[in-house]
């Protein structure tokens, strides 16, 4: 088997320990690649070398449309390789390989975007309060990016990082989840094809507690974008204040989708699903709380059942399959431990809440979709993140009792009202506290849609203009084109 290197400083390299990590596919726990497992001193290597491109080389001042081309060759390499990206990304995650190929259509799309926008900003001339004088406000790269990457969305949560990253001119250090590296590995080479000069992109493999707090800590390093859990990012936020660097955190949610009876029944059902167990429940922005209103929550819930009951479990390679299983045996553990709790806490239990019996699952990390109903916000399986496909179904009366549930949460994502009042729907979305909220819609991102949470689920925005903003530090510079003395002293 192949052993995947690390890239640092325009070349392929082993970890300085020579350790290596076993990659392991969670549908039959067959290891499909061995990859290097770097550590601080790898982190350390590749984090000098983004500092030295940063400070002496031309990737910060080349102009920004020789940044965008290469941002955008980037997409057309994608693209040509797109098959390959998506069977990589299917074997490491277990998801379905026609949800990969929809991934890697997505990213190509987040490199085109960015490759597009790269060069229309061209700074502001401002007001200045002295005669003879040039007044303007410019933007630059902020220097050497630290990014550090989840396994839910492997590839797609590492295009949100590198596209604007590069755009803007800055350097980086990305480490991608130790887990699910593959697909990151992958696209290293094809930056190097892409022309993406040595030492400014670099990825560094290994675990969060060695490469990971490296980045976070070390002076060198002046941002730190990081998508992951919660405990993570708050570690990170303390970390990163060594030096006060720039942070943008993007972290979990446990998402209100709110279902009036009003709305299409049958697109709200099927929608409702979807914004579930698309990926077993492993999106950070899963429509995990259903809020129901209190006249169609018995149908409902029967709809959603019966539709559980047939769901196709089963390998991301065969077509027929409509649910992969999760990452790995302790994030199972995780999720069977969540339902357990959720049972004790007097939750009631109406599908699902085990692994499959199906003998072709068991070498897999496969759990049934679940739901709860019953669910009310003093429990912890409203409150927490399970990341699984477990659905909890609170009932409300009135309008305002479901804005009232849908913001009762330390998080702040994203949600979703289904209605047919438009009015209705406005005033919801108003007074929902997340980064996100679709009206008769779940789980659509693009490009140009700014993405990021309320409250504890982050801090800053990625795609969009706001995501290239994140990477660039603005810059006053008032010429005085005719000087003269002020004589005060
Ligand atoms: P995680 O926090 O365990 O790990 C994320 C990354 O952080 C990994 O690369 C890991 O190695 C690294 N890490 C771990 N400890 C670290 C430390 N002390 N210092 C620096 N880095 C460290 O998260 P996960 O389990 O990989 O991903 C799932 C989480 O990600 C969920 O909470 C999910 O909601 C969140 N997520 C959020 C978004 C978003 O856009 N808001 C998108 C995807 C996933």
């Amino acid at each position: 088997m192949n052993q995947k290197k690390m890239f640092i400083n325009g070349q392929w390299v082993d970890a300085v320990s020579g350790q290596t990590r076993e990659i392991i596919n969670p549908f039959n726990q067959d290891i499909v690649a061995n990859v290097a497992e770097g550590d601080n001193q790898d982190a350390q290597l590749a984090i000098k070398a983004a500092r030295t491109a940063f400070d002496q080389g031309d990737w910060a001042t080349t102009s920004a449309t020789e940044r965008g081309a290469i941002v955008r060759k980037i997409a057309e390499l994608i693209e040509r390789d797109k098959e390959e990206l998506a069977e990589l990304e299917s074997l490491d995650t277990g998801k379905t390989v026609e949800e990969s190929r929809e991934d890697m259509d997505d990213i190509a799309g987040v490199f085109r975007y960015y490759a597009e926008i790269a060069d229309k900003d061209g700074g502001e001339i401002i007001d200045s309060p002295i005669p003879n004088s040039v007044s303007k406000v410019v933007h630059e790269p902020v220097g050497v990016c630290g990014q550090i990457t989840p396994w839910n969305y492997p590839l797609l949560q590492a295009s949100w990082k590198l596209a604007p990253a590069l755009a803007t001119g800055n350097t980086l250090v990305m480490k991608p989840s130790e887990i699910t590296p593959l697909t990151t590995i992958k696209v290293f080479e094809l930056m190097e094809e892409a022309g993406v000069p040595a030492g400014v992109a670099n990825l560094v493999l290994g675990a969060g507690n060695t490469v990971g707090a490296e980045l976070s800590t070390n002076v060198d390093v002046d941002l730190i974008s990081f998508t992951g859990g919660i405990h993570t990012g708050k570690k990170i936020m303390q970390a990163a204040s060594v030096n006060v660097k720039k942070l943008a955190l993007e972290l979990g949610g446990k998402n209100p989708n709110v279902v009036f009876a009003d709305a299409d029944f049958d697109t709200a059902v099927d929608q409702a699903m979807n914004a579930v167990f698309f990926h077993a429940g492993q999106i950070c922005s899963a429509g995990t709380r259903l809020i129901l209103e209190e006249s169609i929550h018995d149908e409902f819930v029967q709809a959603l059942a019966e539709r559980v009951k047939n769901m196709k479990l089963g390998s991301g390679f065969d077509e027929s399959t409509q649910m992969g299983p999760l990452i790995s045996a302790e994030h199972l553990a995780k999720v069977e431990n969540y339902v357990e709790t959720g049972k004790k806490e007097g939750a009631n239990l109406i599908i699902g809440g085990k692994r499959p019996e199906d003998p072709e699952l068991q070498n897999g990390f496969f759990y049934l979709p679940t739901i709860f109903t019953e669910c009310t916000t003093d429990m912890s399986i409203v409150q927490d993140e399970a990341f699984g496909p477990i659905i909890t179904v609170e009932k409300f009366h009135t309008e305002e009792e479901a804005i009232q549930l849908a913001n009762d949460s330390i998080y702040g994502l994203a949600g979703g009202v289904w209605t047919n009042d438009t009015v209705k729907a406005e005033r919801c979305a108003t007074k929902m506290r997340m980064g996100t909220v679709w009206i008769n819609e779940f789980n659509l991102y693009f490009p140009q849609a700014p993405w990021g949470g309320f409250k504890q689920s982050g801090i800053g925005r990625e795609l969009g203009k706001l995501g290239l903003e994140e990477y660039t530090e603005t810059k006053h510079v008032l010429q005085n084109q005719k000087p003269e003395p002020l004589n005060w002293f």
